[in-house]
């Protein structure tokens, strides 16, 4: 017998690094539209049948796309000027994981995720090793500076100035999703943090750190990224919730108590199987949204609900 088809449910993220009182309208408007575009481009996927995991693959590339992320074109500066970007997707009925670290050249790292997953016999690829496999599959390949954007630019900048001290950890994105089936996915992206050096890699390419999907939740987490690989705060999410514990307590207690305690801060995005799920930060703000059966995207930066986003 066929189960009920599961209602498409789907969650973004687009880093706990938010200060909404920074914000002007034309930007905070502008970061809506992004972010309701990705959950639009999303739910296009589920409601066409399509698996979870492409779902957050498609929801992802467009805050790849956008440039208000730490990820994709938008992405933070190494110390050497450069951009070097990390990305993982994870599928939770079957465990299948792909990821990869440090790469430079292809236009969106989730997909290169992606197609590890899907077109190689191994989760996790780095450096130019990766880049050259993204090459082999095809994937659209940029030059290194087609990721600057002059906020970042400044950013660098501004950290030079001070040789180095002080660095923004938090902005990459992210999303979740359900599809008519109830299998879970999650994928994040991100550039990392400004001023890294030494091939640093952060935890949204370390499976179960900042990506994680197991059959009961999936979660894509933000924030400086050394303290969510410390505490497997991905993994730790999903395991707490399969012991009993609801979403937003199986969070909180890592992103607003276990981190937090270690001295490190962020956020994440949880959704499990029965649908209920949580976007917990315990920073100023964190660009965030759901979209459900209903097709209408909402949206939040500050603390508070989310609320449907203007119509573009
Ligand atoms: N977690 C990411 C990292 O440490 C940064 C972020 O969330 O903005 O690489």
């Amino acid at each position: 017998m066929q189960a009920a088809d599961a209602a498409p449910l789907l969650l973004v993220h687009g880093g706990a690094g938010a200060l909404p009182r920074l914000l002007d309208e034309r930007q905070t408007r502008a970061i809506g539209e992004a972010l309701a575009q990705a959950l639009r481009q999303g739910l296009a996927v589920l409601q066409d049948h399509g698996r979870a995991l492409d779902a957050v693959v498609a929801a992802v590339t467009v805050l790849e796309d956008a440039p208000w992320f730490n990820a994709g074109r938008g992405a933070v500066y190494t110390a050497e000027g450069r951009h070097e970007l990390d990305a993982a997707v994870m599928e939770g009925a079957t465990l299948r994981a792909g990821s990869v670290a440090g790469v430079r050249c292809v236009r969106n790292p989730v997909q290169l995720a992606h197609a590890v997953l899907e077109r190689s016999p191994h989760v996790m690829l780095s450096g130019a090793g990766a880049d050259a496999f993204a090459r082999q599959a095809g994937l659209p390949v940029v030059e290194n500076t087609y990721f600057d954007t002059p906020q970042r630019e400044n950013e660098w900048r501004a950290w030079q100035a001070q040789a180095g001290a002080g660095t923004s950890h938090y902005g990459t994105v992210g999303a979740v999703a359900r599809d008519a089936q109830g299998t879970l996915a999650a994928a994040t992206s991100t550039g990392g943090m400004t001023g890294k050096r030494w091939g640093r890699i952060g935890d949204s390419a370390l499976i179960g750190a900042g990506t994680c999907a197991d059959a009961h939740a999936a979660v894509s987490c933000t924030g400086w990224g050394e303290f969510f690989i410390r505490t497997c705060a991905a993994h730790a999410i999903c395991s707490r919730i399969a012991a009993g514990e609801t979403p937003s307590g199986a969070a909180a207690a890592l992103v607003l108590r276990q981190i937090p305690a270690l001295g490190g801060s962020g956020g994440a995005i949880v959704l499990v199987s029965d649908g209920g799920y949580a976007l917990v930060f315990g920073t100023e703000g964190m660009y965030r949204g759901a979209i459900g059966a209903d097709g209408v995207p909402r949206v939040a930066i500050a603390p508070g609900p989310l609320r449907p986003a203007a119509e573009s």
